[in-house]
């Protein structure tokens, strides 16, 4: 059963007395009479209904159990109808957030992200928290990409330049990337502080002829911080126009979804390129450092047949990762400890196997964008964070899992065409 929610601040409007003339600073008044009192009632009885959280406790119990077991999976939202109790596993769809337009920015700030393979990385979304808090309430963010990026809008950004993919030469991507900008005449332009967003910058800076403040640690509208000498001292100066932004440093944009409306900028072709040949080198992920692995799966105290384990990453193109109880155990070398005492990960999607998801182990996926736990224990913290939680023994699911992957290698041995690629890690 539900009860009805009131609201005594919508009753009392309904009771209160219309006056023709209110004189500067006159009490309101309120008819409490039987009829006022219907009225309010009568609004009551329009109000919304309350949640009955015994009611809803009792609907996620798992039956059959021994004792008490509870599916907190099935959410159960409040009722959506008034007066009916929703049945498990028919949770409440939430409402779409809602997207924040800005119509004619009064200002741009440009971000030129990593975005490597179309998806922007951890660093990258620190980037665009940057950007928006530079661009207040009145300025646009707009990412400059090279071909098409995903997730433009959440990450913070208002406006879209996707340009024609200027190939693997950096000169020529910093030619294409100035023409752009120059054409966006933004007030700011932020870069990562890594590899190739450091270098694009410094190009960039370069072909504009404007000074770049790099590294920046805090960004703000009052200024940009960063430091120097050994971080003996910090350097401040007012946001110019060209800065990169150090990883870590800054938090990723929190708020409602984004536009990122497509906009199409002028640009110059790519400039002849003089490099003689630019092959791209398959990283193994075997060796690849466990900061840098795009997939990883990992092991915890609920994986016995570790050889198993062994077979499946491999099969995976994974990296392995390990939980801490396992490195201890001298199970799995220390390198490969996932949390707080061991890997941050950058990951894109961890597998987690057998692990409980201890609050130490948490904290090194945190950036993890896709998490799939495999779990006996439906009520572990890691299948509360997965995205796709398996509840079922390990063992089990890896040795079905080795199954459908040789299957999938023989078909494509075969030259099956509908066959996956074998040669992409997270595909
Ligand atoms: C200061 C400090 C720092 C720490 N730093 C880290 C760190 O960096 N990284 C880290 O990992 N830990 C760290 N820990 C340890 C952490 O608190 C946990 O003890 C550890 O993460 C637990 O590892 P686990 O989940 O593999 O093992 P357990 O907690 O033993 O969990 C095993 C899980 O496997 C499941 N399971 C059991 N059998 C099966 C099966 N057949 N199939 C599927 N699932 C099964 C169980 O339900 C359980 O959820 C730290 C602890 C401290 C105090």
């Amino acid at each position: 059963m539900t009860r009805l929610r009131r609201d005594p601040r919508a009753e009392r409007a309904a009771i209160q007395v219309a006056t023709i003339h209110v004189a500067a600073g006159a009490r309101p008044r309120y008819d409490r009479t039987a009829k006022g009192a219907a009225k309010g009632a009568a609004l009551a009885a329009d109000g919304r209904s309350r949640r009955d959280p015994r009611a809803e406790r009792a609907g996620q119990r798992v039956p059959g159990a021994n004792r008490p077991r509870f599916d907190l999976s099935q959410v159960v939202a409040g009722p959506a109808v008034r007066g009916e109790m929703p049945v498990v596993g028919e949770s409440r769809q939430p409402a779409a957030p809602k997207i924040v337009v800005v119509e004619d920015p009064a200002f741009l700030v440009a971000v030129v992200p990593d975005a490597a393979g179309g998806r922007l990385s951890g660093h990258d979304r620190q980037v665009l928290g940057a950007a928006r808090m530079l661009a207040g309430r009145e300025g646009g963010v707009v990412v400059v990409s090279a071909g098409p990026c995903e997730g433009c809008g959440p990450a913070g950004a208002d406006r879209h330049v996707a340009l024609a993919e200027p190939g693997a030469d950096p000169a020529a991507r910093a030619a294409v990337v100035a023409a752009a900008l120059e054409a966006l005449n933004p007030r700011h332009v932020l870069f990562p502080e890594s590899l190739d967003g450091g270098d694009l910058a410094r190009r960039v800076a370069v072909r504009m002829g404007a000074a770049l403040f790099d590294n920046a640690e805090v960004v703000a509208a009052t200024g940009l911080v960063r430091p120097a000498r050994g971080r003996r001292v910090e350097q401040r100066a007012a946001p110019g126009l060209l800065a990169t932004v150090a990883a870590d440093a800054v938090p990723d944009y929190g708020g409602a979804p984004r536009e990122a409306r497509a906009v199409t900028v002028e640009t110059v072709p790519a400039p002849a390129s003089n490099l003689l040949s630019a092959e791209r080198i398959p990283a193994d992920p075997a060796t690849v450092p466990l900061a840098l692995a795009e997939f990883v799966a990992a092991a915890g105290n609920g994986i016995h047949d570790l050889d198993l384990f062994r077979q499946v990453v491999a099969a995976l193109h994974a990296t392995p990762g390990a939980s801490r109880v396992l490195c201890d155990a001298g199970l799995m070398p220390r390198h490969s400890q996932v949390g707080a005492s061991g890997t941050v990960l950058a990951a894109t999607c961890y597998v987690a196997l057998g692990i409980s998801g201890a609050p130490q182990h948490l904290q090194g996926i945190a950036g993890c964008e896709h998490v799939v736990a495999v779990n006996t224990d439906l009520h572990a913290a890691m299948i509360e964070r997965a995205g796709l939680a398996i509840v079922q023994d390990a063992q089990a699911v890896m040795a079905a899992l080795l199954g459908l992957l040789e299957q999938e290698a023989a078909r494509h041995a075969a030259g099956d065409p509908a066959s996956g690629d074998r040669t992409g890690a997270a595909s």
